[in-house]
């Protein structure tokens, strides 16, 4: 497999937590990053705090079925091999199952799994095409355990492990692996106010964490990393658990 760290990298939802410092931490290590998110004016803020480093912003919904097309337009104007896909982009405010309207599944299926789909339809032909490559799907430890009150955001983040282990399958003989890291509570813009006001479920993870902390958007970034870089060349259909050991706690 010839995965090159000279491409380009996408990371949906680029703007915030755990997407930016992946966006920031693929650019440091040599990929040209093009950072995709809903919030135009985080993605001017990512802009200038990456300075030198090559990193392209797109202003967009991952949910519009029109925005694969407008990545692949993106990265094709670089110039240089797509080589890594971060689905990162996602929302998780989870309403309990029966205040969860038809809204709320359309969304969150729309820009949790939908989105990821359609993208990977789009990039996996691409970077085959190219020489090979890397996609890394964000899944969570609530979609491979139960926790009260997360129905309908536990739905997608299971759905996007099941597609990481069938894409993996499909796609590996044509140059591209596919893993996804499961993280734990990580202290981003997610989850911070949960965290802060100690809300029941992020108490309960805290003191069941063997690592005895909430995990940082680097921890995860690091991981992502490893898994987009050809030093995880033989690693595919992977769910990769970021969660200081919770789920073996
Ligand atoms: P975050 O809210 O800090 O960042 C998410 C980013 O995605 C934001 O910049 C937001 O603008 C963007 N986004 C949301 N909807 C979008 C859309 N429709 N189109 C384009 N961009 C969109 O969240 P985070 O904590 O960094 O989470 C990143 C990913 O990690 C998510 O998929 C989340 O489900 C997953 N995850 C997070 C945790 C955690 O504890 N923080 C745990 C497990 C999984």
């Amino acid at each position: 497999m010839r995965e090159q760290l000279d491409g380009v990298a996408v990371v949906t939802g680029a703007a915030s937590g755990i997407g930016r410092a992946t966006a920031l931490l693929l650019a440091e290590r040599g990929f040209h990053v093009v950072a995709v998110d809903i919030n135009a004016q985080s993605l001017e803020a990512l802009s200038a705090e990456a300075g030198e480093r090559a990193l392209t912003t797109l202003a967009c919904d991952v949910a519009a079925p029109d925005t694969p097309a407008r990545i692949a337009e993106a990265v094709d104007g670089l110039g240089k091999p797509w080589r890594v896909l971060i689905n990162n982009a996602g929302i998780a405010a989870s309403p309990a199952l029966q205040e969860t309207s038809d809204d709320d599944i359309d969304r969150f299926i729309g820009i949790n799994v939908a989105s990821v789909f359609r993208l990977c339809r789009t990039a996996l032909p691409i970077m085959a095409e190219q020489g090979g490559g890397s996609v890394v799907n964000l899944a969570s430890v609530f979609g491979l355990t139960g926790v009260s009150g997360t129905s309908i955001y536990a739905l997608t983040k299971g759905a996007v492990a099941a597609l990481t282990v069938q894409l993996a399958c499909e796609w590996g003989r044509r140059g591209v692996r596919v893993n996804a890291v499961a993280p734990g509570l990580i202290d981003t813009p997610l989850t911070a106010a949960r965290i802060r006001d100690g809300a029941w479920t992020q108490r309960r993870i805290l003191e069941e964490t063997p690592l005895g902390r909430a995990g940082t958007p680097q921890d995860v970034a690091e991981t992502i990393a490893f898994l987009a870089s050809p030093r995880s060349a033989f690693i595919t259909g992977e769910v990769l658990k970021v969660d200081g050991g919770w789920l073996s706690g």
